[in-house]
């Protein structure tokens, strides 16, 4: 949620954020602001929209002129402007009843009791975030797509963001008719945004990691992705605890492509082991033996990991330091994981709100 600070100081309301007008400002020169935000250059002066609940709990939509000073710390509201732009229906007063930890402020019909941030004792309120409106773009249904190519859209979200050409080569694989095959490919901007990297326009060094042909569990790529962010289990307690995800263990059989991904607390060596022993068990449900791993050093170069691969009656190499090129196979299945993932918090970021609001929409959740 984001803060919006009442200052009676104030003769405008100002906002720090662009996304907040509702149509296009126009641009101010030579604008001196007084108050908190003295002497920060104003860009511009429009209608925003600032959606916060009153003291019933309902949802109350401002809208009024604001100043947009991107340099502005917080959004102000100023309480005389509020009255000016939305006075009251039964009386010509507006109300801000100022106290020691929460102040009132009354305009048309509303009360919302505003309680005093206890850092700068400023009464603040909350309002919705606002989602950038180039991902808002992608929220609302694409009108210009055909009915086919928003069918192929609805099933290319449902499946959580796979190539979209793979689509349409092998409609059948992805549970749609063969006729998609002759879809024009619509554009989805999630992956648009999740998925960009540079390009290389240097081919020569691409070539297959081996040519014999090999059946599933000959070769397995390994690999470990570290994320800084902590991620919570998903059966976990819902708070932040001090057992938190960090880690990703990556398995890839070269022959079948099949990648599997064990979640870990760390790069210790009891967790590595922990995830070759679940990876090998979900392959022996497919009667599948491991015989041999392919690895970067780190934890797959402990003692206990080499001894466990050796009881196994399997072998492992591991790149030369520093050369990450070797274990290409994992490397590229990192990325395409830390791109799907990226992708659909893009995605999820996006629509969420449309989501709640209409529940019933489309077949995107
Ligand atoms: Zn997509």
């Amino acid at each position: 949620m984001d803060p919006v600070v009442i200052d009676s100081g104030a003769s405008h309301s100002y906002t720090n954020c662009n996304d907040d007008f509702i149509e296009e400002p126009t641009l101010l020169q030579n604008f001196n602001i007084t108050g908190i935000g003295a002497h920060l250059p104003a860009k511009s002066k429009g209608k925003v929209r600032w959606i916060t609940t009153d003291d019933h709990g309902n949802t109350i939509t401002i809208v009024i002129t604001a100043i947009y000073v991107p340099r502005l710390p917080v959004r102000l509201l100023s309480p005389q402007q509020l009255h000016l732009e939305l006075p009251p229906k039964d009386s010509n007063t507006s109300s801000l009843s100022i106290g020691s930890t929460t102040s009132v402020l009354k305009w048309l019909n509303h009360s919302k009791t505003i309680v005093h941030d206890r850092n700068s004792k400023l009464p603040t309120f909350y309002i919705e975030p606002i989602v950038s409106s180039s991902l808002l773009a992608t929220s609302t249904k694409q009108s210009n797509l055909d009915p086919h190519q928003q069918q192929l859209l609805d099933a290319h979200y449902r499946l959580g963001h796979p190539s979209m050409h793979l689509m349409i080569n092998k409609p059948t694989q992805f549970g749609l008719p063969q006729r998609f095959s002759r879809v024009r490919v619509p554009i989805c901007e999630s992956c648009q945004l999740g998925k960009q990297t540079r390009t290389c326009n240097n081919k020569t060094h691409q070539r297959p990691i081996r040519g014999n042909p090999i059946s599933p569990g000959d070769e397995v790529s390994i690999d470990q992705m570290e994320c800084s962010l902590p991620g919570r289990y998903f059966n976990g307690p819902g708070h932040a605890t001090s057992h938190s995800i960090t880690v990703g263990t990556i398995f890839q059989d070269h022959a079948s492509r099949f990648v599997y991904t064990h979640l870990q607390q760390s790069t210790n060596a009891q967790e590595t082991l922990n995830a070759k022993f679940a990876f090998e068990s979900l392959m022996h449900t497919y009667g599948i033996q491991i015989r041999h791993y392919r690895a970067d050093a780190g934890a797959f170069a402990s003692v206990s990991f080499v001894d466990k691969v050796k009881q196994s009656n399997q072998t492992i190499n591991f790149s030369a330091p520093g050369y990450h090129q070797q274990n290409g196979i994992a490397e590229r299945t990192i990325r395409t994981l830390t791109a799907k993932a990226r992708t659909m918090l893009l995605h999820a970021a996006s629509r969420w709100s449309s989501e709640i609001i209409q529940p019933n929409y489309g077949p995107t959740h």
